[in-house]
């Protein structure tokens, strides 16, 4: 998707201090943390969120969890949040699927 921030970075148009990183996934830190350690986790195929995935993409989707409790151990984050956001009134502002990583610090329930 040309007009896609998320297919920028993963093109190398826009920079991000990228974590991790291999064919088909990556993880940068988010511009604007929301805890003292935020990152993303990305597929690098354009899916908008949960609800444009596709049968084919159930390794995928999986691959995310494993990825972002990876990167999470190696930034010595023992324990953290996940949000996926789907949809504008949920939260979503960037249209390619991310999952959010929260941690360091105390997280709330329920969130806002
Ligand atoms: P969401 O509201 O779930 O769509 O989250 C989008 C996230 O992308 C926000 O937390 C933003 O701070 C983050 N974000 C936007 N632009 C960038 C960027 N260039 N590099 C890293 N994170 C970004
Ligand atoms: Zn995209």
């Amino acid at each position: 998707m040309s007009d896609c921030l998320f297919c920028k970075i993963v093109a190398g148009e826009i920079p991000a201090e990228k974590l991790y990183e291999d064919d088909d996934t990556l993880a940068f830190w988010d511009i604007a943390p929301q805890a003292p350690k935020h990152f993303l986790v990305i597929p690098k195929k354009h899916i908008v969120g949960p609800s444009d995935l596709i049968k084919e993409d159930d390794a995928l989707a999986g691959k995310l969890f494993r990825i972002a409790a990876k990167v999470a151990a190696e930034q010595d984050i023992d324990s953290f949040r996940v949000v996926v956001n789907d949809g504008a009134e949920a939260g979503q502002v960037v249209f390619h699927m991310h999952m959010h990583i929260l941690g360091g610090r105390p997280m709330n329930w329920p969130p806002g």
